[in-house]
């Protein structure tokens, strides 16, 4: 009999397992950008995504960072402790990039001290648009102690992730998070950290293409999607 299918989202399977309280995620090689409209596939994606994430997970966890990894039984697999997902994308951006530069006209690459950390509502059919307070307080999406509380864990995560990452010569430019409630409503990160979720540059080359080593390169054609994301896991593996 097959297993049943908890969900199948644009990058990734959750199947519940026999444990209850355990999900096993599957990452797919699929790729898209704008809220799907540019669909693809990149080879190797899912295994890389899946053991660059659990590392990041596992470094977190040493940090006393709470997340849902649990284990990675196969390249592409994670066992995760499921949780009740926040209807929420908090973001932090080091450095102005994407929908930023977009939307306010910041330049590319300019230096945001102290780090942004915004709040976008994870609603695919309205374009997971970025909330102000008043309307993620009127959405009710999160309580606001809950909210305190992603906004001071997304800015932890940063400082941990921006100091790993410098370390492998990469600068984090900005990342995407999401976090869930455990049964006791503890607030856990959970979901992935990959070239896919975050921007990241190669700190040594100042080419503003080839220094490009996240989901960018699939978002904007630059070619050599692949070569990037294995690059990211060869230097977080050697940290
Ligand atoms: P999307 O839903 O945006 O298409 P994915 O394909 O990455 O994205 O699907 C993964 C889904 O799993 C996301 O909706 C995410 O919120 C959810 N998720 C991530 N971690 C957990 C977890 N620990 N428990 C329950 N759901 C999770
Ligand atoms: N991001 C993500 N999922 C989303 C939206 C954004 O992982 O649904 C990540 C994105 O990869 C980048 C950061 O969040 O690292 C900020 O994204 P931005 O708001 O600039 O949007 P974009 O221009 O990338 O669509």
């Amino acid at each position: 009999m097959a297993t049943a299918i908890t969900y199948e989202g644009k990058a990734k399977i959750l199947t519940p397992t026999e444990q209850p309280g355990i999900l096993r995620v599957l990452f797919k090689d699929d790729a898209t950008a704008f809220n799907a409209q540019k669909r693809g596939q990149i080879q190797g994606k899912g295994a890389m995504n899946c053991t660059i994430s659990s590392h990041l997970f596992q470094f977190l966890a040493e940090q006393g960072i709470a997340n849902h990894f649990l284990a990675q039984p196969a390249a592409n697999v994670m066992a995760v402790r499921a949780l009740q997902m926040f209807a929420l994308e908090v973001v932090v951006r080091n450095r102005a990039a994407g929908s930023l530069c977009r939307e306010t006209g910041l330049p590319l690459g300019l230096e945001l001290m102290p780090p942004l950390v915004e709040f976008y509502y994870k609603n695919d059919g309205l374009g997971d648009p970025l909330l102000t307070p008043e309307r993620l307080r009127l959405l009710n999406l999160a309580t606001p102690e809950e909210v305190q509380i992603l906004g001071d864990a997304a800015r932890q995560v940063n400082e941990h992730l921006r100091q790993f990452f410098a370390e492998c010569g990469i600068l984090l430019i900005d990342f995407k998070l999401e976090f869930g409630r455990d049964d006791h409503g503890a607030v856990i990160l959970a979901d992935e950290i990959s070239p896919d979720t975050c921007r990241l540059w190669l700190a040594d080359e100042a080419d503003p293409v080839r220094r490009v080593l996240d989901k960018d390169r699939f978002r904007h054609d630059l070619g050599a999607v692949e070569s990037a994301y294995q690059l990211v896991l060869e230097r977080v593996l050697r940290q």
